[in-house]
């Protein structure tokens, strides 16, 4: 079939393409991930000397919207056993899409977009947001995720966030949430109790930078009826959708994990061409590793936080503006995190998210239709919501997005015309007011925030409709809906 590609390999390791050929994949990427196999040496070398002999990479796959990362590309799903690779995750520890249906109808919010505009900005970028917590329940929120923070009375569905699995007990046949469990806080507990400008009070509710959006999206077109129907979306639906990561706590988690893995690096093994650092999983390296697991379970827990502080920040400006609403969670779905399995397989996604069908989602609320995939396009594109099949070729695994096809940087040359027409046609919302007279005056500002903004054009990214239908001949996920973006805040 079309939409595989095999690469093979000097190990003989599986790796698989998910790609149609109508989907542009960078050859420098395909480079890149030929690199990273030879941990299939590190790996043998670090168990001849230490014992742990079954360390291994045992399969890999790349989804459509792959593309060069620092050191390992992004959109690699990446299975070990015996070791686990921090740098297969992504430094932004759980990056991932929430997404919430609502009560509202794109025509209801339409002639309201210019004050959900000043609102928004005013909540998301000008001191509008008032997110008090304690110490206390700071410290819940990175220890135990959502359920934690909320008390919830059901513990496996709090706010709808489903963690019935948790990543570090993983067992095929399950569902996998974003929750991560933890057994404490101790890598961020200073932190947690600092103010000032990077204090937890200060970074709760940022966006990130970058591809990272709040956004306010309506159903444009539905594909699976019955799928629709089941997860709560209609015609015209008011839907929000947010990405956001770990802000600065995932990169902290990765770098002082790295740190602990070179200072444990065996003597007489030299650290690797590729520079990718191995955590063994035998019982000399279980305290190092559960250290590693539990500030990177801190900052996987922070994430769905904040994410579901953002819907509460976009929830609440519709609600100013357009009347009160309803809000429903769909799915929190993480594209960087790893999952250790009962049977010693470790599956890392690094911007990859997963599409269990059935047998994953049996017993859970997903066992119906499978796991919701969610594919955003880009600011000025179509978003999908597919269903997973669970397909084992690519690990139960999906694309997280259309994927780059310009590198940041080199979007910045052009496109003046085609920006000027997609502010035209788009709202985005960012800390600058673009339409104000005051602002607008000032040519080297509006230059600076034109070249931010065209790092993240629809044209910078590839064409969603060739990477779907990929997913769909591959049998990986079949579409459910369509959804069109009425608004964008960009931080
Ligand atoms: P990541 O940053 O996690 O690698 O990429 C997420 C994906 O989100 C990108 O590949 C792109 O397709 C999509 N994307 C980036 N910016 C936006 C945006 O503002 N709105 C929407 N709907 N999608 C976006
Ligand atoms: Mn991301
Ligand atoms: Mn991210």
């Amino acid at each position: 079939d079309d939409s595989w590609l095999h690469l093979p390999n000097r190990w003989g390791i599986p790796v698989d393409v998910c790609a149609g050929a109508d989907v542009p994949i960078e050859s420098s990427a395909i480079d890149e991930i030929l690199t990273v196999l030879a941990t299939a040496d590190t790996l043998e070398r670090l168990g001849a000397v230490t014992g742990h002999t079954e360390a291994a990479i045992s399969r890999v796959v790349l989804t459509p919207d792959l593309h060069k990362g620092a050191g390992i590309p992004i959109g690699t799903v990446l299975q070990t056993r015996g070791a686990l690779l921090p740098q297969a995750v992504g430094n932004d520890i759980n990056c991932g899409m929430r997404l919430e249906t609502t009560s509202l109808t794109a025509d209801q919010v339409r002639p309201r977009l210019d004050a959900l505009e000043r609102r928004l900005r005013h909540l998301f970028f000008e001191g509008g947001r008032r997110i008090a917590l304690s110490g206390l329940q700071r410290e819940a929120l990175l220890r135990d995720g959502l359920p934690g923070l909320l008390g919830t009375g059901r513990p496996e569905r709090a706010d709808g966030v489903w963690s019935a699995l948790r990543p570090g007990d993983a067992r095929p046949g399950r569902i996998h949430g974003s929750q991560y469990p933890t057994t404490n806080a101790d890598a961020f507990r200073d932190w947690i109790h600092s103010a000032g400008g990077t204090s937890f009070d200060s970074i709760i509710g940022s966006v990130g930078g970058g591809n990272h959006f709040a956004e306010l999206q309506y159903v444009s077109a539905i594909h699976d009826r019955q799928a629709a129907h089941g997860w709560g979306f209609s015609l015209g639906q008011v839907v929000l959708m947010v990405h956001s990561g770990s802000l600065s706590l995932g990169h902290q988690a990765n770098a002082s994990g790295l740190d602990q893995a070179r200072a444990a690096w065996p003597a007489g093994v030299p650290l690797p061409d590729n520079r990718i650092i191995p955590m063994m999983t035998d019982g000399r390296s279980a305290p190092a590793r559960r250290r590693y697991l539990d500030a990177f379970g801190n900052a996987a827990n922070f994430a769905v936080g904040n994410r579901f502080f953002l819907s509460l920040m976009l929830r609440a400006g519709l609600a100013a503006e357009c009347g009160e609403l309803a809000a429903d969670l769909v799915y929190d779905a993480p594209h960087n995190l790893l999952w250790q399995h009962d049977d010693g397989q470790v599956v890392h996604r690094k911007g990859a998210t997963p599409a269990g069908g059935y047998a994953e989602t049996a017993g859970g609320p997903y066992a119906m239709w499978g796991e919701p995939v969610i594919v955003p396009g880009s600011m000025g594109a179509a978003s999908y919501v597919l269903r997973g099949h669970g397909n084992p070729r690519t690990l139960a695994s999906a694309c997280h997005g259309a994927g780059r096809r310009v590198r940041r940087g080199a979007a910045a040359q052009a496109g003046e015309a085609e920006l000027d027409a997609f502010l035209r046609d788009f709202r985005v919302v960012t800390p600058l007011d673009h339409r104000d007279p005051a602002v607008n005056r000032r040519s080297d500002v509006m230059a600076a925030w034109r070249r931010d903004l065209k790092q993240e054009a629809p044209w910078v990214y590839k064409d969603i409709g060739p990477v779907v239908s990929s997913l769909r001949r591959a049998g990986v996920a079949e579409p459910v809906v369509e959804l069109r973006p009425l608004l964008t805040v960009k931080g």
